[in-house]
């Protein structure tokens, strides 16, 4: 029988793995639990009332005419040993190779007082779809004059720039349609991605509304009271009309019940094939990877597939893969309209993904409003190319 590969999970990771497998002429099984996909990419968007959801949902139709064969329900387990993939009804595949890109877990254990229960009365957003409709609906109909709290984790964690680009956009909305109300974005960390650039952008637009607080100002939440709307820290407790707390992360499930993930709760890989260093004959990409200076992003998550799918082609036609390069391109909004991005090249070095020295770049501190409207239409016309590559 020819060789046969499974992949786990139809988001940006795995469908274009699955999508670039079959199109290499590799019999592959793609197995997604959700009913559709709701991108995380540009939701910030949707939680200020900038677009719809709907124009983030994309269903799994053009899978069937990808020459791959897509299964509707959930991994439950993976049998490393038996190289077998079980399902939630018992049915298992059986595979030469298997491809994880399950995303993230939200840890609803490292927060006190932050579970999935709270999560009803201040929510992440962090999983796009019912969580993102709710932090909408609660921001339109919070009061003027009210304080919105944003709780960032330490990294790891999907979209190191995410936060600040929803606190930016939560600012704006606060600024030209919630008179007096305040926004304070607490931090578990005191350095993050595109710092310079926001931070001048909040200096420049809302300077009055919103209140960085960093780890060493007490940006720290110790604990949260979802009953009382309070988030608490080792310096201050701050009573929310809204509370966003996005929480610490971890690989999604399936990747540690297939022993991929380590003690830090992400997936160890050899950064020229995504071969787990765990497992042998699994495969990583995307958030559940840790891929040394390739951010968690939608982006990465695509370009890792592309080049897991073909080191894996290369593995069973038994040809030594090629070491190589990956980019990634992050886009901001600070305002809308108003965009800013940072990129970078990443090849295999000492065993990990590093930065290319002199590649990529960040946009220019002092660009003119033009620059940055521009910036703000290549983030959208990004957004337009990949859901297409992924999704058809
Ligand atoms: P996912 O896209 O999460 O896909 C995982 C899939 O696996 C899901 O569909 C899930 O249902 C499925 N799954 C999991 N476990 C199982 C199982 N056991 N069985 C079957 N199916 C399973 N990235 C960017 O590049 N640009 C941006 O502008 C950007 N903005 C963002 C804004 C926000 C607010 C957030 C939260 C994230 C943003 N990201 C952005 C990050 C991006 O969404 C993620 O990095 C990306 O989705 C990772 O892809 P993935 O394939 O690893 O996981």
């Amino acid at each position: 029988t020819p060789p046969r590969v499974v992949v786990v999970g139809a988001g940006f990771g795995g469908a274009t793995a699955a999508r670039c497998l079959a199109a290499g002429g590799v019999d592959v099984t793609l197995i997604e639990a959700a009913e559709r996909y709701v991108t995380c990419t540009g939701s910030n968007a949707v939680v200020v009332g900038l677009r719809g959801i709907q124009a983030q949902t994309f269903g799994y139709e053009a899978f069937d005419r990808a020459g791959l064969s897509f299964v509707r329900g959930a991994a439950n387990a993976v049998d490393a040993a038996a190289r077998r993939v079980i399902l939630g009804d018992g049915t298992a595949l059986p595979y030469d190779r298997l491809i994880l890109s399950p995303g993230i877990e939200l840890r609803f254990d490292a927060v006190p007082g932050y579970d999935a229960k709270a999560a009803e009365a201040m929510p992440h957003a962090w999983k796009a779809g019912e969580q993102t409709v709710l932090l909408a609906r609660q921001l339109e109909a919070m009061p003027e004059g009210g304080t919105v709290v944003i709780s960032v984790p330490a990294n790891p964690y999907r979209c190191p720039p995410g936060p600040y680009e929803r606190a930016s956009l939560i600012a704006h909305l606060l600024k030209t349609r919630k008179p007096k109300a305040k926004l304070v974005l607490l931090d578990a960390k005191d350095t993050f991605s595109k710092q310079k650039l926001f931070e001048a952008a909040w200096a420049k637009l809302y300077p009055d509304v919103l209140e960085y607080v960093p780890l060493a100002s007490g940006g720290a939440v110790t604990e949260v009271d979802s009953a009382a709307m309070v988030v608490r820290t080792d310096f201050a407790e701050y009573k929310a009309d809204v509370a966003c707390i996005i929480p610490p992360q971890r690989a999604g499930r399936i990747a540690a019940q297939a022993g991929c993930a380590d003690r830090s709760g992400w997936c160890p890989i050899d950064p020229v094939t995504f071969e787990s260093r765990l497992v042998p004959g699994v495969h990583v990409i995307g958030d559940a990877a840790i891929a040394g200076a390739m951010p968690k992003s939608a982006f990465s998550a695509n370009s890792q597939a592309k080049v897991c799918a073909q080191a894996v082609i290369d593995l069973l036609a038994g040809r030594e893969p090629e070491s190589p390069k990956l980019i990634n391109t992050c886009w901001s909004l600070v305002a809308p309209g108003n965009g800013i991005s940072i990129a970078g090249v990443f090849r295999p070095t000492d065993g990990l993904l590093a930065d290319v020295p002199g590649a990529g770049g960040i946009s220019p501190l002092d660009a003119p409003e033009e620059v940055r409207a521009q910036e703000a239409a290549y983030g959208e016309s990004w957004y337009r190319t990949i859901t297409r590559d992924v999704f058809g």
